[in-house]
């Protein structure tokens, strides 16, 4: 299995810190306003490389964040006249709910700022001890100049980017690069710390959190490739110091998601919100449907072209789901031994295994949709449909599309059973009336 490991910007063998265990970390929302589509790729992407992950019985530790403490959370509980844990658990709960909708999975550790307080303090303190953070009247700073490798990941060079910086507005900095590990404030919620009242900086918290839950360098840490820098950079340069590793052994980034070439962002307004987009399914079809390290674009008429292909992946599921149901004909333990579908399992595994290649799986996805096309009127085939069956569920469950139908009944399957039999005696009176019956449960 292979990964594109963004810190060496190479493609390379995945090898898990723990055999048979993988330790990923996702950076989450601001929780401070519902989220867009775009917001949506990466919970999406990261959700499907977890989900292959325990399809191929990998033990997934999987945490994202909410950061519940930040400066437009405050400003919005400030307009809305609420406490800001009010509004930020409002918005959890509809974060949670809109990647549901998407079938992401929600059983996942979600570390959220406001309790990990004290070990986020802890963490800038050492960072204090080893003298690569520096406290200006109750504000803390790490030393940027004091890390070699500073910028490995971003592929930035220290002097480049000093020289390239605006001059800063805080004069007091050592350095116009050090960032803040805590602010001082009095202003919205704050905490109570030996260096002030005040809140963490952003890049302090994940890697604080992700030092609480993992205690080890973890084995993925994933993100949108807008957080390379500075976030992820300084990620690295904290744990740097404080560890000696670089958060992660594997570092991935998804492209960005634009709309009409222009980057979807809430301060441009050209956003569509995951709550009132009518088209879940589609939408997570359309967002594996391109390389995760692409760009993507996003079109209504180009859209609309993702939702006439899952609308066809969904007749040919419900079809051979039908076909296998009626003849109560399911065998979820059968091994699959018919080449062609063989084929192209192993052509989605292959695809996954080489960086979640999910744009690459839909096409043997397609390839199995127009297999089970093919055989779905042939005479005696009921085996070869169970296997076809089984990889369209396996495909399906790894990247996370989900087509609700639920299992005919029994009695409705014994009218179904007569109505073949009297068509077979031509006893057509018969046939017609079990056929509307049919038609009136909905069954045909
Ligand atoms: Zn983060």
């Amino acid at each position: 299995m292979k990964i594109y490991n963004s810190y060496t910007d190479q493609l390379e063998d995945f090898i898990p810190k723990h055999p048979g265990k993988v330790g990923m970390y996702v950076c989450g929302p601001t929780v401070y306003n519902f989220i867009h589509i775009g917001n949506a790729r990466p919970v999406v992407f990261f959700d499907t490389v977890r989900r292959y992950f325990e399809s191929k019985g990998f033990d997934v530790t999987y945490a994202s964040n909410f950061t519940d403490v930040d400066d437009k959370i405050i400003q919005k509980a400030f307009e809305e006249n609420i406490p800001e844990l009010e509004l930020s658990r409002f918005y959890i709960d509809a974060f949670l709910k809109d990647i549901a909708s998407l079938n992401c999975k929600t059983d996942y550790i979600q570390p959220k700022v406001t309790e990990y307080m004290q070990h986020i303090i802890d963490y800038i303190q050492a960072l204090i001890d080893k003298e690569y953070a520096y406290i200006i009247e109750g504000d803390v700073y790490f030393r940027v100049s004091k890390l070699k490798d500073y910028g490995a990941l971003s592929n930035r060079d220290i002097d480049e980017l000093i020289s390239g910086s605006r001059v800063n507005v805080n004069e007091l900095k050592e350095n116009p690069l050090d960032f803040t590990l805590w602010k001082k404030t009095s202003e919205g919620i704050n905490f109570d710390s030996q260096f002030s009242e005040g809140r963490p900086g952003w890049h302090t918290e994940c890697v604080a959190m992700i030092d609480d839950i993992f205690g080890e360098e973890i084995d993925i840490h994933g993100g949108g490739t807008d957080l390379k820098f500075p976030h992820h950079e300084n990620e690295i340069a904290q744990s740097k110091v404080i560890h000696n590793h670089r958060v992660a052994k594997y570092w991935m980034h998804n492209g960005r998601l634009s709309m009409k070439d222009v980057k979807m962002s809430k301060s441009i307004g050209n956003v569509i919100l995951v709550k009132d987009f009518e088209y879940k399914m589609p939408l997570r079809y359309f967002l594996l449907s391109t390389h995760y390290r692409s760009p993507l674009n996003y079109s209504e008429e180009s859209f609309l072209m993702y939702v006439k292909e899952f609308e066809k992946l969904e007749n040919t599921y419900k079809s051979v789901f039908f076909k296998l149901d009626i003849e109560d004909a399911f065998d979820d333990n059968k091994e699959i031994q018919n080449e062609e579908i063989l084929l192209t399992i192993n052509d989605f595994n292959e695809n996954m295994d080489n960086d979640f290649n999910t744009a690459n799986a839909i096409t043997a996805l397609q390839a199995l949709l127009k297999f089970v096309n093919q055989n779905i009127r042939k005479p005696n085939n009921l085996e070869i449909l169970n296997e076809a069956y089984l990889a369209l569920k396996y495909m399906m469950d790894i990247l996370g599309l989900v087509v609700s139908i639920s299992r005919i009944k029994k009695e409705d399957r014994a009218i179904y059973k007569e109505w073949q039999s009297a068509r077979k005696s031509k006893d057509f009176s018969t046939a017609d009336g079990l056929r509307k019956t049919l038609v009136e449960k909905g069954v045909l």
